[in-house]
């Protein structure tokens, strides 16, 4: 079993070993499902931790990879290069949101975004500003490397860390109701550390760790307007909402501003394996040139630009830019808005909120909204039990499928929530 074999020798992320229940093993994955070595199959309506994007085991992208394994599967990305790489940041400039003109590659979101943070901090450097100060948004994730922690909420993720990480500025979430609250605080932060902020980075639109909570594109725009009439730069982590997951292939063309620097990774290769690239503008790449060796940007991963995971990123991108992938990211924001109607028809439930193929709601639970409260195991096991792998944050249950899902597995989906909605208001879960 692999199950029992797993437990004698692997440490899983997010997870406390003494307490959790055995892994699942998973032998096979195909469309929206995964398969079990009980033979049982769960809906994926998380997508994988919010990679995957067309399904597992997309024949087309299987055989995409399979035929580049057998031209080269890697070589070293400092003084080479390949055709995937240059290929995929071809195409990925063409339809980034904003005159970006260059591609760096690395491994994942984490390291897309420490990428994007030395990039906005030596591009002052370089040119003997010393400004290091980094703006974030309350409630925000960037992942999980000390950067990456540093521009993230403080959490219990974090606790043990707290004093190595390097402190930042913290705006008050954008809530719908006053959102003029963080461009007020923006003001007042600029005016306090004047000549001192390097850059402002955020999720776009939906900040998912911290709950997938959602705010409007007109504050994000006031935002990285005041940033840029102040010499701020902007850093765009498209790491969860990119490549289709808003309803546009990019939260940011929501957006009339654009920012200076983006990070991506997780649905970049349609979830097949892990990739990041942070892209920027002109003005930013050339800061770095120069017969100055110093004003190199030294960063780089041994799998850089991995030819693999480029031919994945290419396939996916294919099979995104096509028009049946448009039309299913379309439907399944429709279901999710009808889904939200009916609750609030039948349960007269309101606390409900999509973006695109994004919908989520909060369970009602009065001073218990930790990440660790017991609700939020007892509903993951609850759906884990009726085939559906759906992970609370917390009191909040979201829904992020791939977008080959069906409307009749959404509706398994929707119904499992809506009684489990039913029965936690009668006051039994
Ligand atoms: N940024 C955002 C917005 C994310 O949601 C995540 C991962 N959930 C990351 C960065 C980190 O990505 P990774 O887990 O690939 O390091």
């Amino acid at each position: 079993m692999l199950s029992k074999r797993d437990k004698e020798v692997i440490w899983h992320p997010y997870t406390q070993m003494q307490t959790a229940a055995n892994a699942i093993g998973i032998i096979k994955g195909e469309g929206v499902y995964l398969f079990d070595e009980d033979g049982r199959s769960y809906i994926d309506a998380v997508s994988s931790w919010w990679v995957n994007i067309h399904g597992h085991a997309h024949p087309y992208i299987a055989q995409k990879v399979s035929e580049q394994l057998y031209q080269l599967e890697h070589c070293i990305f400092a003084g080479f290069t390949h055709e995937p790489a240059i290929k995929l940041a071809e195409r990925l400039l063409k339809i980034i949101p904003g005159r970006h003109s260059k591609v760096f590659y690395s491994d994942n979101g984490s390291t897309a975004v420490e990428a994007g943070i030395k990039m906005a901090v030596q591009f002052w450097h370089n040119q003997q500003k010393q400004k290091n100060k980094i703006i974030v948004l309350e409630h925000s994730y960037h992942g999980d490397t000390f950067g990456a922690m540093s521009v993230s909420a403080r959490s219990a993720f974090t606790k043990p860390f707290t004093s190595l990480l390097f402190d930042v500025v913290t705006l008050p979430f954008p809530g719908k109701k006053n959102p003029e609250v963080t461009t007020t605080a923006l003001n007042s932060v600029i005016e306090n550390n004047k000549d001192e902020i390097a850059a402002f980075i955020f999720e776009p639109l939906v900040l998912g760790a911290g709950g997938m909570l959602m705010y409007d594109a007109a504050v994000l725009d006031e935002l990285i307007k005041i940033c840029r009439q102040n010499n701020i730069l902007t850093i765009a982590d498209e790491v969860m909402t990119g490549f289709g997951r808003t309803g546009k292939t990019f939260a940011c063309e929501y957006l009339q501003q654009e920012a200076d620097i983006l990070c991506l990774s997780k649905g970049i290769t349609g979830g097949t394996m892990s990739m990041g690239v942070t892209t920027c503008k002109e003005e930013i790449f050339n800061a770095f040139l120069s017969e100055d060796k110093m004003k190199t940007l030294f960063h780089g991963h041994s799998y850089t630009a991995n030819p693999i995971a480029c031919t994945a990123a290419n396939a996916s991108l294919d099979l995104l830019l096509h028009d049946d992938c448009t039309i299913n990211i379309e439907r399944i924001a429709e279901q999710h808005i009808l889904f939200a109607k009916r609750l609030e028809e039948k349960l007269a439930f309101k606390n409900t909120r999509y973006c695109g193929t994004i919908f989520a709601l909060d369970f009602p639970t009065p001073g218990q909204t930790s990440y660790f409260n017991n609700l939020r195991d007892e509903l993951y096991h609850s759906f884990l039990n009726k085939g559906i792998i759906l992970r609370p944050l917390g009191n909040t249950i979201y829904v992020l499928p791939p977008y080959c899902i069906k409307n009749e597995e959404l509706k398994t989906i929707y119904d499992a929530i809506e009684d489990k909605l039913l029965r936690f208001t009668d006051g039994a879960i």
